[in-house]
């Protein structure tokens, strides 16, 4: 019997992609860098029985509508806010995504961010590498305590969860806000329920982790940010889309929010003209939160084995829908 087709919208290591070929003839885009032109994406799912997608494509009833015999679409991240799942649900296809493989790696970033927009990590790496240190002052690079201060996480999930983990460790006081309160985590790291607008005035740092959706889209505002303490630190490691970007940059301008930590951006990549950049105050990553060599590996092959397992009539580890 004829093995079922896969593409996958970005070039993959050999090494990684070499064990599933036993079961899926499996096709890539040639590159690692550069997104899969839209015009061979829609080809492949009118050809192929599985997609592997990245988050930086577009999965919308248009590419499914094309994909007659597509059973599923494993995108490689956990969040899905790229991908119409009413579309999919329309034409019968399995989405999943790759929740908790990454979690601890991306915890890692979000704090590391946290602990760079704090401690004026990158600002002064910069100082010393332009050959400009040449003394010690009482407050030369002084930065913001972070053991001992309060947290607020804003979508304590896994994620948010990993966070206040590492948080608790530095001795701080943990907020956070979702719909529905998390009574484990209350429990297991003395967490406290707030609402969004009461953990803005109470938190020394706000961390989002809320998953981009309708209603979160642009939660961090103008009202926002005025209600968040002038000596706040704000760190975005979700999707940008959550954040005003204009408000945000007019916020720290005036000195409304003191810094700010930021791995995800409104539009990827950020022109390199944008205001944000020209902030010393703000640290800026390029949506590196999940990529370590191992973590994305662990990505990469849960997408194959949900793949497979679909494609093998099983069901897959992670569905979305
Ligand atoms: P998760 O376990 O689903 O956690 C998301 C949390 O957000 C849930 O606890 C949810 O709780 C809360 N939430 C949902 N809607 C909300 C709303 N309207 N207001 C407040 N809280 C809300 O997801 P995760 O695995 O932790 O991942 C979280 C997000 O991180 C992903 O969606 C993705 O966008 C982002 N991410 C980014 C990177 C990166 O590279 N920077 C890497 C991985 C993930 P309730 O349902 O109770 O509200």
């Amino acid at each position: 019997m004829a093995k079922p087709k896969v593409f996958i919208a970005r070039k993959l290591p050999d090494e990684v992609v070499e064990k599933f070929k036993e079961n899926m003839e499996i096709t890539m885009w040639d590159s690692e860098e550069e997104p899969v032109d839209r015009t061979r994406l829609l080809q492949e799912a009118g050809q192929c029985d599985g997609l592997i997608t990245m988050l930086t494509d577009r999965v919308d009833d248009e590419l499914m509508d094309q994909g007659k015999k597509l059973k599923i679409i494993a995108n490689m991240a956990v969040g899905y806010d790229n991908v119409d799942i009413q579309a999919a649900d329309k034409h019968g296809i399995q989405i999943t995504n790759t929740p908790d493989v990454l979690t601890e790696t991306t915890a890692d970033l979000t704090f590391t961010l946290l602990m760079a927009a704090a401690r004026r990590i990158i600002e002064a790496n910069e100082h010393i590498k332009e050959g400009k240190w040449e003394n010690w002052s009482p407050l030369f690079m002084a930065g913001t305590d972070v053991h001992h201060k309060s947290i607020g996480i804003v979508g304590m999930g896994r994620i948010g969860q990993a966070v206040a983990r590492r948080a608790k460790g530095f001795g701080m006081e943990i907020l956070y806000h979702n719909r529905s309160r998390k009574e484990e985590a209350e429990r297991e790291l003395g967490a406290s329920y707030h609402s969004f607008d009461d953990l803005l005035e109470k938190a020394d740092y706000v961390v989002c982790l809320a998953p981009l959706t309708e209603e979160t889209r642009g939660m961090f505002n103008q009202e926002a940010f005025k209600k968040m303490k002038s000596s706040a630190i704000f760190v975005n490691a979700s999707r940008g889309a959550l954040v005003d970007e204009r408000a945000l940059y007019e916020a720290l301008v005036r000195g409304e929010v003191k810094a700010a930590g930021l791995d995800v951006f409104e539009k990827e990549p950020i022109d390199a003209d944008h205001p944000l950049l020209g902030l010393d105050q703000v640290v800026c990553l390029p949506h590196i939160g999940s990529a370590s060599t191992e973590t994305r590996t662990a990505m990469m092959e849960l997408c194959l084995e949900n793949t497979w397992k679909v494609l093998n009539g099983e069901k897959p580890k992670t569905p979305v829908n």
